[in-house]
């Protein structure tokens, strides 16, 4: 096994209830800079708008709006932005998105360069999916409530989702 080689497995966690999903949400907030893309993968009802709820009010409203805003899913939308600090989050939901071309329209260009972009359906992008991102891919889990999410860094992300030994 090569240095490095650890920093670049997935991380796995039991999601056991809805404030799990909400909770990780929030904690990857607090890791979050601007510039950054996190992919929510998984299907319908595996709980990413949850996640992305969490990570949206887990950021600070510069204007001190209520904390509790309503975060409605982006279905019809497709893209709702936020408002935060340290930078405004676009919250996309690209299901709806027939062929990756039309993301093009949804100018997301703008919160690659200045805001937190959360994609929910990552893989209708295609090609245009950004190589640099965070992948979280939540899962069912069969005979259970509850869920599991793998969490895949992009080298990017690996300084602040590892503990990065020290001498290294
Ligand atoms: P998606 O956006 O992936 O379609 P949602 O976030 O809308 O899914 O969540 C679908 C349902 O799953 C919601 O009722 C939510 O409360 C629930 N849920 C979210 N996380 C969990 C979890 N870890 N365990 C059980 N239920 C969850
Ligand atoms: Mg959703």
């Amino acid at each position: 096994m090569h240095r490095g080689e650890a920093a670049t497995s997935p991380i796995e966690l039991d999601l056991p209830d809805e404030s799990a999903t909400m909770c990780l949400g929030r904690r990857l907030a607090g890791l979050a800079a601007v510039g950054d893309v996190i992919a929510l993968w998984g299907d319908l009802g595996a709980g990413k708008t949850t996640l992305a709820r969490g990570f949206i009010t887990g950021l600070p409203d510069p204007e001190g709006g209520s904390s509790d805003e309503e975060i409605p899913s982006p279905t019809f939308s497709l893209v709702q932005i936020y408002m935060r600090e340290p930078a405004n989050v676009w919250h996309a939901d690209l299901y709806r998105i027939e062929r990756p071309e039309e993301v093009l329209e949804l100018g997301l260009e703008e919160a690659l360069a200045e805001g937190i972009l959360l994609i929910e359906w990552p893989e209708r992008m295609g090609y245009f999916l950004p190589r640099e991102r965070l992948d979280v891919t939540i899962e069912f889990v069969t005979g259970k409530e509850g869920r599991k999410v793998r969490l895949n860094a992009g080298p990017g992300w690996h300084g602040r989702l590892y503990e990065v030994p020290s001498g290294e």
